[in-house]
């Protein structure tokens, strides 16, 4: 649907080829590039219902989100395990197996070790990235069909957000659309990771970070990369937007990446 309003918008725009054309393309990148974020999934995949949808309990004409703040998901985790006493906490155990066959539950670790507990209830709580990689030897009886349907079906895409580190902040804004587009910014063509970076921000709560968000195709590409040859391509499209050469590289890099996590498999799912 898409695809055919926008041939019928570059028709009636005169801007089905050459420089015009990709002016719009890169338009509507950020257009599809905001969706894509939202809904962690990639454009040709994501559902027009999930669009109608959308709900983060504003109120209509408020304009207000809710957000977190500079301490983030940690304030929740902290406030959950302030009640649970830490002999009852066990972190960086991966799971592989749990055995539901008998009466009690049992859980066997990677390294094969099988935990001495065993188990009335057994809540997983694994992203559906990871069970799409490992629901069907995860189990012992293997979940019902239906499950591993449903676990197949739903989308796991990836959103993901880089974190530049400066000492000079001088030359940047508080926020940033580059809108890379070819033929402009002394170069014909654009890389292909360059385009996937179509938004930046300094982050409210710590100015000395420059923050980019990716979707769509990009997390995948992004996170094949070394974060020094990351943060060589970005230096150079900063420099390019700004027309200063004298824009320094980050100090650090720091990201997730999430494609290649299999704790994750992605960031999150979608419809
Ligand atoms: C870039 C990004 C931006 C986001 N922005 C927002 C936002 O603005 N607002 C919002 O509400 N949400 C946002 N989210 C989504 C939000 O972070 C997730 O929905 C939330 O963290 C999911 O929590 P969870 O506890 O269900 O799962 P997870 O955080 O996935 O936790 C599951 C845990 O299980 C562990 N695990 C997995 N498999 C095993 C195994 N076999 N054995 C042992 N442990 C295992 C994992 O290591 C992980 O710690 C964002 C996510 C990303 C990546």
């Amino acid at each position: 649907m898409y695809d055919r309003d926008y041939a019928e918008f570059l028709k009636v725009q005169n801007a089905t080829s050459g420089f015009r054309r990709k002016v719009f393309d890169s338009l509507t990148l950020t257009y599809r590039s905001y969706f894509e974020f939202e809904y962690a999934a990639k454009w040709e995949d994501l559902s027009l219902r999930a669009i109608t949808e959308w709900d983060d309990l504003d109120e209509p004409g408020n304009g207000v989100s809710y957000s977190t703040t500079k301490i983030g998901y940690a304030a929740i985790i902290s406030h959950l395990t302030s009640q649970i006493p830490s002999s009852k906490l066990h972190l960086n155990h991966r799971i592989a197996n749990i055995d539901y066959s008998g009466e009690k539950t049992k859980i066997t670790l990677v390294n094969d070790t099988v935990i001495e507990n065993e188990f009335d209830y057994v809540i997983v709580t694994s992203a559906i990235g990871h069970l799409k990689k490992f629901a069907r030897k995860m189990f012992t009886p293997q979940l019902p069909k239906r499950l591993l349907k449903a676990i197949d079906k739903i989308g796991m895409g990836t959103s993901a957000k880089v974190f530049l580190e400066y000492s000079d902040t001088t030359w940047m804004d508080s926020f940033l659309s580059p809108l890379p587009v070819a033929g402009c910014q002394g170069r014909k063509e654009l890389g292909t990771i360059e385009s996937e970076f179509n938004t930046f921000q300094k982050v409210p709560w710590a100015p000395n970070l420059f923050m980019g968000w990716i979707a769509g195709h990009g997390p995948e590409k992004v996170d094949k990369l070394s974060d020094e040859e990351l943060s060589k391509i970005l230096t150079q499209l900063f420099r390019d937007i700004y027309r200063n050469s004298s824009i320094p590289q980050p100090t650090a890099v720091f990201r997730q990446k999430w494609t290649t996590n299999d704790l994750f498999g992605g960031s999150y799912s979608y419809v």
